[in-house]
């Protein structure tokens, strides 16, 4: 399949890479520099690997701006394995933690969390479905909760918070799985941040955790090695053989959101991109957005047509017009686009092209 059979790929994870990161893996990988082997290939202890390592975690310090205090990491297992490395590792502090529940992942993560300490949600979004963020006031935070967990983005629900809770003296943990690299972050308000990296960053097998160095350290006694924020801090996320060629193409994708603006540029993109869409539910009779208008996703926008049966032949037409993944995740029913970073412009109007066109042919 050369380049340009590629077809639009509204995935919401895996999801859609830069072409021009794919191209660039794809020449270099039987022979990486000269060096006669593939990333996929060396030793994670080689001196051209190591280059390579940490490389990439430079440039995501330097792109999303973590300071001195708090440390990167890249650990095994994904968004899911860190529902569970979140509170072994920080709940210890006085056994409670409180949680934000606005979606299926952070309802995930509380229930995990539960066998661990006594927890408490702190505010929900669960009597709408999910559709909104609830306003900081509606927020009860505990005073003696170890942390406060939130989800920044509900990638299945298409919400996203546009705020930082304010949780006073509480440690913010957040799951950014769907939106990092998105929107510039203030890592100096955070306990934890955590990102599986198969949306924005990587191909998946991998999390990225940015973590408050003064917060580690207290993990609970049985707390798996690789779980432990510290023991990963002071093995510089090497304590086994890490995900090394994810974070190659962690690497490469860096590299290739540098020359989009950075961070900073990719908020306006991708506020442009949303638009697009979110001006063709708002001029439509046939189409509607699931969320609410002030807590839409920028990543995940969700919608639905007047009946499942149009939603069913949404799909399928649209398929079949090259734009692949449009379906709602099975908990939300509709549809779904994931614009990602890596989405084109071009993708996400072609799109609202298509959808104009269905609506003229079903009205
Ligand atoms: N959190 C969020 C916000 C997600 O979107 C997802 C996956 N779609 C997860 C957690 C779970 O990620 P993983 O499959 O890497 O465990």
């Amino acid at each position: 399949m050369s380049s340009t059979d590629r077809i639009y790929n509204f995935s919401a994870g895996p999801s859609i890479l830069p072409l021009s990161v794919l191209e660039h893996a794809a020449a270099e990988m039987t022979n990486y520099k000269n060096s006669g082997m593939s990333v996929m290939e060396m030793s994670h202890r080689s001196s051209i690997y190591i280059d390579i390592f940490e490389e990439t975690k430079a440039d995501l310090k330097r792109l999303v701006g973590v300071p001195d205090t708090h440390e990167i990491l890249f650990m095994h297992g994904g968004a899911t394995l860190q529902f569970s490395a979140v509170p072994m590792n920080l709940i210890g502090k006085t056994g409670q933690a409180d949680y934000a529940v606005t979606g299926n992942f952070s309802s995930l993560a509380m229930k995990e969390a539960k066998k661990y300490g006594e927890v408490k949600i702190a505010c929900s979004s669960e009597d709408k479905n999910h559709i909104y963020i609830p306003a900081q006031e509606d927020i009860k935070v505990s005073c003696n909760a170890s942390y406060f967990y939130y989800c920044s983005n509900n990638t299945i629900f298409g919400t996203e918070w546009k705020y930082i809770p304010d949780t006073g003296d509480v440690p913010l943990v957040c799951d950014m799985s769907s939106n990092i690299l998105s929107v510039p972050i203030d890592v100096s308000k955070y306990g934890a941040i955590f990102a599986g990296v198969q949306k924005n960053m990587a191909p998946a097998g991998m999390a990225v955790v940015i973590i408050d160095k003064a917060l580690a350290g207290s993990e609970l006694s049985f707390t798996p090695k690789l779980l432990s924020y510290q023991v990963m801090m002071d093995s510089d996320s090497m304590h086994n053989t890490p995900p090394c060629y994810t974070i190659y193409m962690l690497g490469l994708v860096l590299k290739w959101l540098e020359k989009q603006g950075g961070i900073e540029g990719m908020e306006v993109i991708k506020a442009k991109k949303a638009k697009i869409l979110y001006d063709v539910l708002d001029d439509s009779k046939l189409f509607s957005g699931c969320a609410e208008k002030d807590a839409r996703s920028d990543m995940n926008v969700t919608f639905r047509t007047l009946s499942e049966e149009l939603d069913s032949k949404f799909i399928k037409e649209a398929l079949a017009a090259g734009f692949d993944n449009l379906k709602g995740h099975r908990i939300a029913g509709g549809m779904r686009a994931s614009i990602y970073n890596a989405m084109p412009a071009e993708g996400v109007q072609a799109l609202a092209g298509f959808m104009r066109e269905f609506e003229a042919a079903n009205h």
